[in-house]
């Protein structure tokens, strides 16, 4: 039962652990790097991972590093925009017969899908909004274009204020000489 949420996605990178499972424990062998990449909540997670996978008294103990990049839009302006992320991946894979809750199990066949746990690592770490790397300008709040609220042509004088902004002095005159 397990298995059948993990067995609907289709794997991104499986590695045969038939060959360590076959060892005592202490056995460990080094993956080549490998370089995955998946959408995720409609952003492009791209992946490179350095793995190592050892031999433990009830499964594999799976270890390494992820670096990647994170594509999207800008929160701001809905511009392509990505980031550089960079994660650890440290989990243990159990067999079938040490199954106990909430673990990750190794697969049928002895597999076990590194390249998804590359991508999840890379999930935990992801940014939340993505920004334009140099920052945009910020949004105007009342039209929305690209200019600073303070600077926007619709920010008129409230007519209701407007006798009244008669009355006070002036202090934004374009032009006015300092000093
Ligand atoms: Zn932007
Ligand atoms: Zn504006």
């Amino acid at each position: 039962m397990e298995s059948e949420q993990a067995a609907s996605l289709p794997p991104l990178y499986l590695v045969d652990l038939s060959p360590l499972l076959a060892e005592p424990s202490g056995g460990s062998f080094a993956l080549e790097p490998f370089t995955v990449e998946d959408r995720l909540d409609e952003e492009l997670f791209t992946a490179a991972a350095q793995i190592r996978i050892d031999r433990t008294n009830r499964g594999v103990r799976i270890v390494g590093t992820v670096r990647g990049r994170q594509e999207g839009l800008c929160g701001r302006c809905l511009t392509p925009a990505a980031t550089q992320l960079e994660a650890d991946i440290d989990e243990e894979a159990l067999e079938q017969r040490h199954a106990t809750d909430g673990a990750l199990l190794i697969g049928k066949g002895n597999g076990v899908d590194v390249g998804r746990l590359a991508v999840e690592a890379l999930d935990l770490v992801r940014h939340l909004v993505l920004r334009c790397a140099p920052p945009c300008p910020e949004r105007c709040g009342l039209c929305g274009a690209n200019h600073p609220s303070s600077d926007c042509p619709e920010r008129g004088i409230d007519p209701r204020m407007a006798g009244l902004a008669t009355l006070l002095p002036s202090d934004d005159d374009e032009g006015a000489p300092i000093g």
